[in-house]
């Protein structure tokens, strides 16, 4: 497929293209955004991620021009919407955005090229050949002449993306634009995403997929209509910055959870690891170690690895994890404090082996680094644990263990 055409675009610096301030949105009286504010960087592709009913479409309907705001201030490209009078926001939409839906939105009696010369219309201006070298772009140069029904859902996504691109927008807003189709055109219509990144598009794509949310430059998640994750934020960099520090909606409280889930994730790597096998992402769970305890609400594993992968504990590949350096020091610790746990719940309280391993982990997470050297210390530095599993040794063994 060619490469899409070069736009005429600001140099790629830190400009803020999309400058979102305690966003409100009420309908009625639900609040469907409750106080979201972040900044889009010209030319970043940011990945819109969060459950359903999080209020994901609602803040693209609003950023497009498509929705008004009830409070808050949302400022795109210099331009106020809020400020905008209807006349000011369809000339808006036209100039600034460009929109990729789920549903693909195409006039079923008009032919691809007839689509895409539509949305000059609204531009006012049509141009046939800009309107066929766009559709050219996408690999379409030979179905000008089809009509949406004749054309496989891929291809017309494809043709909702050059009617997109007509105007050259600042700014694309994709709500799901993968949701409908198979995995080859996924792969095809992301590309031309990443193509259109790379040319220095600002996206903010809506999507559920954890592989292509990592494709993006930075992940938001939206939860209950405020903003619960940010990589931008709670990266490895800043973990400290979270933008509700000191309110209930802070991630650190979230993020209690999400250390436990994280090391769940890390002592099941760790053991297929111990037994020679490969960690499958697919077979890995975020909660609940035996599948009998759910310590932490279930959370897709994909999605909690990824932050992960974040934060440089593990590496992904080929729906394989991999336990970085870090990651690895981390998995060992906590494969210790579980084993070490286990031994004494089994040896000193006499507890049978199940409910060793339940207990254990529970306890493995509010061991500190003293405790674990004092029980180790206090168990003789044992070398495995009751189901024969080895115990990493700690700083407290050096040649002390006893069988
Ligand atoms: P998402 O795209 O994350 O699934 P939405 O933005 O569509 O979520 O919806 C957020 C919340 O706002 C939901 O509770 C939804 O029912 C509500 N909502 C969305 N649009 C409207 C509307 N036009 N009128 C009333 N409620 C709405
Ligand atoms: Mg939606």
């Amino acid at each position: 497929m060619s490469v899409v055409a070069p736009v005429q675009m600001q140099p790629r610096v830190a400009a803020k293209q999309v400058d979102i301030d305690n966003l409100i949105k009420q309908y009625g009286t639900l609040r469907a955004l409750g106080g979201v504010s972040f900044a889009v960087n010209t030319g970043e592709w940011v990945a819109l991620m969060g459950p359903s009913g999080s209020g994901k479409t609602t803040l693209i309907n609003i950023l497009g021009g498509l929705d008004t705001l009830t409070s808050g201030r949302v400022v795109v490209d210099g331009v106020d919407l809020a400020k905008l009078s209807e006349n000011g926001l369809v000339r808006y939409r036209a100039e600034k955005v460009g929109f990729v839906f789920q549903q693909f939105h195409l006039v079923p009696y008009l032919t691809a090229l007839e689509n895409v010369m539509l949305a000059q219309y609204f531009h006012s201006v049509t141009d046939e050949k800009e309107a066929e070298e766009a559709l050219t772009r996408v690999g379409l140069g030979d179905r000008l002449t089809h009509l949406p029904a004749q054309l496989s859902g891929g291809e017309q996504q494809r043709v909702a993306i050059a009617r997109a691109l007509i105007n050259q927008p600042k700014l694309i807003l994709a709500d799901e634009p993968t949701g409908n189709l198979d995995e080859a055109n996924e792969r095809i219509v992301i590309e031309i995403f990443r193509k259109l990144h790379n040319a220095g598009h600002t996206i903010l794509m809506v999507t559920h997929d954890p592989d292509i949310a990592r494709q993006a430059d930075r992940r938001i998640e939206l939860a209950h209509g405020r903003l619960h994750y940010d990589s931008a934020l709670h990266g490895p960099s800043q973990p400290l910055n979270c933008p509700l520090v000191d309110t209930p909606d802070c991630c650190k409280s979230v993020s209690g959870d999400d250390e436990i889930r994280f090391d769940h994730l890390l002592e099941q790597i760790w053991v297929c690891g111990e037994e020679g096998k490969p960690a499958e992402v697919a077979r890995l769970r975020a909660a609940g170690a035996s599948g009998k305890l759910s310590t932490v609400p279930e959370e897709p594993a994909s999605r909690v690895l990824s932050r992960m992968a974040d934060l440089h504990l593990v590496a992904l590949q080929n729906g394989e994890a991999q336990l970085t350096p870090v990651g690895s020091q981390r998995a060992r610790d906590v494969v210790r404090r579980h084993r070490l746990a286990e031994r004494l719940f089994k040896d000193t309280f006499s507890v049978d082996e199940t409910e060793a391993h339940t207990q254990a982990c529970r306890f493995e997470h509010i061991i500190s680094p003293e405790l674990d050297a004092r029980i180790c210390t206090f168990l003789g530095h044992p070398k495995t644990c009751p189901h024969g599993n080895p115990i990493p040794p700690g700083d407290c063994c050096d040649g002390k263990s006893k069988p």
